[in-house]
């Protein structure tokens, strides 16, 4: 596999493009109306089906990888919608993935872009110490009010960037910051935290609330040493051979038969940790990456099975909820979190129209294409006021920060909370305890 993704020359990587995976595809078009660039931009090109069509054709070698082919590739969201729809079951995540790793090895990116893009994948997300370090200077200059400053006087994407910026009042979070870990009441067993890269700098709330549930439930709580980004961005970004060490770093972490399960609260790392296999086909930790696999436990889906524990507050709110793609459509997990929320007292659920549809968020794609995606994200809040609800709860930190920025431009009366922040009102007296 590492062969492959480290070609060079005319149509590198092509051998990524898996033909049987192609070929799955039968062009019936029943993923159209599924597929949120489709509906809004209206061209083929812009659908899976077309998107398929495209891949073929580079595989086939009638295609340069570059151009046209990179741009109808680069606006898909990587949603994978149209997965959940397809009757012949086509993988498209893992072929848009392909697809963006054989762009990568074929162009060459101006250098400002390849500096900006070395310096965020290579020598920040993999390293918490310096997030942590640009968590505290983010919260510095957002004290001197550099931030509103900078919102008034830059443009582009650093001023979509800045948009994102919630509220950084709490300071950054890491593992070794973890008060306590011993379950509370009756022990129920082990688990060990996935803890991710930017969700603890810029939302420690979540973090601090998804030790403190898990220990409610009855669970002492391991946050391994060693672990790092789970390469999500990475991968879906081209950047196939960084997400491949980055899965190897994490295989060395949670190397353990120690715990009962590894807990994910972020929808996006978790379907990238559920897919680690796949990235590492054919090599040595392959089977390493299956153990890995049968591990790992998103929050919501392992928390749904289990008796909640004693009832320590009231919640008093009208709630809706908003799928995450990655928990939704690449993990089929959807009812795991509207039971936990149905089940707390007092809570009034309401669903909301087309709670599966992307919010625009899509890692970094906010970031490539606002437009587009701003468009996205304000159906989603439409869609989520309609429904009367006072809290969207969501279980991706990514899909988190961006309607926060939405609802904070419209200056809505609604929160967006991860469901983390709302079980640890219920169920644990306070984050820490
Ligand atoms: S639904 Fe599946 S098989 Fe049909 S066109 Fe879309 S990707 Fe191809
Ligand atoms: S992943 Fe999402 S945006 Fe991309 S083709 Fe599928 S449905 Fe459309």
């Amino acid at each position: 596999m590492s062969a492959t993704v480290t070609e060079k020359g005319p149509m590198a990587g092509i051998r990524l493009l898996d033909r049987d995976k192609l070929n799955a595809c039968v062009q019936c078009g029943m993923c159209l109306a599924s597929c949120p660039t489709y509906r809004e931009l209206g061209v083929e090109m812009d659908s899976p089906r077309g998107r398929i069509y495209l891949m073929t054709l580079v595989q086939e070698g009638r295609l340069e990888p570059d151009g046209l082919f990179a741009r109808h590739m680069s606006q898909c969201l990587g949603c994978r919608a149209c997965e959940t729809v397809c009757p012949t079951g086509v993988p498209f995540g893992s072929l848009v993935d392909a697809a963006k790793a054989v762009i990568e090895q074929n162009r060459r990116l101006p250098l400002m872009t390849r500096f900006v893009r070395n310096l965020a994948f290579r020598h920040l997300l993999p390293h918490q110490a310096r997030l942590r370090l640009l968590g505290v200077l983010l919260r510095r200059m957002e004290r001197l009010g550099l931030f509103a400053l900078a919102k008034r006087v830059v443009s582009g994407r650093l001023r979509e960037a800045l948009q994102l910026l919630p509220d950084l009042s709490a300071p950054p979070f890491g593992p070794g910051d973890v008060a306590a870990t011993a379950s509370v009441g009756a022990r129920r067993g082990r688990v060990a935290l996935f803890w991710g890269c930017v969700a603890p700098v810029l939302l420690p709330n979540v973090q601090q609330a998804t030790v403190a549930v898990l220990r409610a439930y009855g669970y002492e709580v391991v946050v391994p040493e060693g672990q790092t980004c789970c390469g999500a961005l990475h991968l879906h970004n081209g950047l196939r051979a960084d997400a491949q060490a980055l899965a190897r770093k994490n295989l060395a972490a949670f190397d353990s038969t120690g715990y009962d399960a590894i807990i994910v609260n972020a929808a996006g790392c978790g379907a990238a940790l559920k897919t680690y296999q796949e990235l590492l086909r054919g090599t040595a930790e392959e089977g390493c990456a299956h153990r890995f696999h049968a591990q790992v436990n998103d929050l919501t889906e392992f928390l749904a099975p289990l008796t909640a524990p004693p009832q320590s507050a009231a919640l008093k709110e009208t709630v809706t909820y908003q799928d995450p793609c990655h928990l939704a459509h690449g993990q089929r997990i959807r009812s795991a979190p509207r039971q936990l929320l149905k089940a707390i007292p007092g809570l009034e659920f309401k669903e909301m129209p087309d709670a599966e549809r992307c919010c625009g968020s899509a890692g970094i794609y906010n970031l490539l294409h606002p437009e587009l995606s701003r468009r996205l994200r304000q159906e989603k809040i439409d869609h989520a006021t309609a429904s009367g609800a006072r809290v969207i709860v969501t279980a991706n930190p990514g899909c988190q920060l961006y309607l926060q920025a939405g609802i904070r431009e419209k200056q809505l009366d609604v929160e967006v909370r991860h469901l983390a922040e709302l079980l640890v009102r219920v169920y644990a007296t306070r984050p820490g305890g």
